[in-house]
């Protein structure tokens, strides 16, 4: 049953699945909600919503959900309820015992886009200023760090630099590596809106994903390449807009660097990098590259959109400041209709970078190391910080299976099902001495925790969240807590039972000790809030409104920076034993690992991982339609049901990550992005053949 019948009472909030942010109103009877109604004045969303959005209340009363304690002496031995206090003292005499034994940096946190900024914002700080380390990561480690590197280090801001509405204005857009229609709905409408409008469209992408043809929107280019070879297809593209005289000149000597540009212009020019040169690499003809480039560079208002097929690989970084070259290159930032935009993959992923949960930056993206930041949290929280970075979450696995890394608090992340190379993460949980793991359900990861701490919904709590757009929502408790406290309750009583004393009395106290200590978010409070509905940061004394275009005048780093985008190919190479490539990705009905979608009524659209397979690897196997089949890569195996489709191409399977039976990350490698450790999910090498149902 979706509709339960008439409200007594509605309460504005924001979605907490994907990035798009979509505001709603949440009609309550009681203490339950009766449905989620999309909020007209809704900044991201003007009135629309998605199938997942519209029903996502069904998993916050499910049966499934944990709302006692719970300790075990060892992961072999069954659960135990405990009173609050008794969870929060052995949770904190396990970690100071550990500590004790095995040094301050032998403990740390990992912090999700299930938490609001106001409970990120308290993880990082308990963490750095009670653990003494900054042994502290988000779940963006996984999807969007190498936005937040390659952004910062051509533009100046590890975020996106557009506002939705932008692409209103658009008259060429390129999607790269991004699947809108099935990851951000809502936008990918009004992505497709624009194009019916009579924008032109170039999809960059080794599956002919919606976009590329759909009742009323055709993409004039697909460069349908294959998986690892962004850098490639972005250097080609380069090529053409530097050596056809494309580049925007005045735009490159007014705002960039000239020496990082005539570096980047030298480079890309070199014959290696044509189209020509580039397409058996790549797959894509050359002529579909140059004409790509031509349409990117003249037609008007150029627009990158990109995603995770961007992100998840061993050069994403690369590729992602490869993108930003491209857009100054054409004078494409700094207005509407153009710019540099990440599709963030969940609910907060941005805001969860935003408030420091990186174990090199603090809140607002300053390094740790800069001492003039430090002393102004220190002041703040009254203790002596950390100058060293800490322990990244792939860095936190390696240093549990040496013995140095003992202890892990966990706060709405499923590590298990979402990191890649499952086999190597249970691993690392098993060598632990003391897991901790606050959540709504006992997920994949707790079944290797020692302690237990029951989490809250987006609908038990207040706070924010921070979308793909940087825009902060209000997000606003709809129904108490179910086990009594919400998250950011359960990290402050960590942190008092640790001996350091946190009493905020209300999420807006956090949120205005962010304000104070965070200079993009000087202006930015509750009152604020209420006020504009939504703010998109910066927002100081400089933007008291909030900044919906970012680089208008100069970039936020002053003049834009050129970076080298080498094609280094990743190590992940198809052979007889492995001859296809796997990508993996998302679909509409599900978000991340499913465990919410899987809870609600979802799952009648979309019951399981499929693999999706081209008709001519299909037939050399054997495999029909709706088959099981066997999938292996060199780190492990698992069996799925096979799609057959041309919207893959012959050598490249797909598959979602959504359901843990599927174990889709069973089959993923360690391999990771050089610069931020994100990890290759794009690129897996298999061999798939039919087996018997298991
Ligand atoms: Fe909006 Fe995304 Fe939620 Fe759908 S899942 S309602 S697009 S925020």
């Amino acid at each position: 049953v979706i509709e339960k019948g008439q409200a007594e009472k509605s309460v504005i909030t924001t979605c907490a699945y994907c990035g798009v942010g979509c505001s709603f109103k949440a009609e309550v009877k009681g203490n339950e909600v009766v449905r989620m109604v999309p909020h007209k004045d809704g900044g991201a969303n003007h009135g629309h919503s998605c199938v997942k959005g519209r029903f996502a209340w069904g998993y916050a009363t499910h049966a499934d959900r944990i709302t006692s304690p719970m300790i075990r002496a060892s992961i072999d031995e069954p659960w135990r309820e405990v009173s609050w206090e008794e969870a929060l003292s052995h949770a904190a005499s396990e970690l100071r015992r550990i500590q004790a034994k095995h040094g301050r940096g032998a403990i740390g946190g990992i912090t999700s886009s299930r938490c609001t900024n106001e409970e990120t914002y308290l993880v990082q700080k308990l963490v750095r200023a009670v653990f003494g380390n900054n042994n502290v990561d988000t779940c963006a480690r996984v999807c969007h760090s190498p936005t937040g590197y390659g952004l910062k280090q051509t533009l100046g801001e590890s975020a996106g630099t557009q506002t939705f509405d932008s692409v209103m204005a658009a008259d060429v857009i390129m999607v790269i590596g991004a699947n809108p229609t099935e990851g951000h709905p809502v936008f990918g409408s009004q992505l497709k809106r624009r194009i019916r409008e009579g924008a032109r469209l170039i999809v960059v992408d080794p599956r002919s994903i919606e976009l590329v043809k759909t009742p009323h929107v055709a993409a004039d280019h697909h460069l349908k390449l294959m998986p690892g070879t962004n850098v490639a297809i972005v250097n080609a593209l380069a090529h053409v807009i530097v050596t056809e005289g494309l580049v925007d000149e005045a735009f490159v000597r007014e705002r960039c660097e000239l020496p990082s540009f005539e570096m980047w212009r030298t480079f890309v020019a070199q014959p290696e990098n044509s189209p020509e040169a580039t397409e058996a690499v790549t797959g894509v003809p050359a002529e579909t590259v140059r004409q790509a480039a031509r349409l990117y560079a003249t037609g008007g208002n150029a627009a990158i959109y990109y995603g995770l097929g961007v992100t998840e690989h061993s050069q994403g970084s690369t590729t992602v400041m490869g993108i930003a070259n491209l857009a100054m290159a054409t004078g494409n930032v700094g207005r509407m209709g153009v710019g540099v935009n990440p599709l963030r993959g969940q609910n907060n992923v941005q805001g969860s970078c935003d408030m420091g949960s990186f174990p090199h930056e603090l809140p607002g993206y300053r390094h740790v190391s800069d001492s003039t930041v430090r002393q102004q949290f220190e002041a703040a929280w009254g203790v002596t910080l950390d100058a060293e970075p800490g322990l990244r979450i792939p860095n936190m696995f390696e240093a549990a299976l040496d013995g140095s890394y003992r202890g892990m608090y966990i706060e709405g992340e499923d590590i298990v099902q979402s990191d890649p190379n499952t086999q190597h993460v249970e691993a690392a949980l098993r060598a632990m001495e003391c897991v901790i793991v606050q959540d709504l359900f006992l997920n994949e990861t707790a079944k290797f925790a020692h302690i237990f701490l029951p989490g809250s919904s987006f609908l038990e709590k207040d706070g924010t969240f921070t979308n793909a757009e940087r825009r902060i929502s209000r997000v606003r408790k709809v129904m108490p807590p179910l086990a009594g406290y919400a998250d950011w309750e359960v990290t402050q009583a960590l942190a008092n039972a640790l001996g350091y004393p946190m009493q905020y009395r209300d999420p807006s106290e956090i949120m205005d000790e962010i304000a104070r200590l965070t200079p993009t978010f000087h202006g930015v409070s509750y009152a604020r809030l209420e006020e504009l509905g939504s703010i998109q940061w910066p927002c100081n004394e400089a933007a008291p409104q909030g900044t919906p275009i970012m680089h208008i005048d100069a970039f936020v780093r002053g003049k834009g920076r050129f970076m080298p985008t080498q094609y280094v190919p990743t190590e992940e190479r198809v052979n007889a034993r492995y001859p296809l490539i796997l990508t993996t990705g998302r679909i509409l009905s599900q978000y991340n690992v499913g465990a919410q979608t899987r809870r609600t009524a979802n799952s009648m659209w979309h019951g399981e991982d499929r693999l999706e397979i081209h008709p001519h690897d299909a037939e050399e196997r054997g495999i029909t339609e709706g088959d099981w089949v066997g999938i292996a890569s060199r780190a492990g195996e698992t069996v799925l049901r096979a799609t057959i489709t041309e919207r893959m191409q012959p050598g490249v399977v797909y598959t979602t990550f959504h359901f843990p039976e599927s174990g889709a990350n069973v089959i993923t490698t360690d391999n990771s992005d050089w610069a931020t450790n994100c990890p290759e999910y794009k690129v897996t090498a298999v061999q798939v053949l039919p087996v018997t149902q298991p």
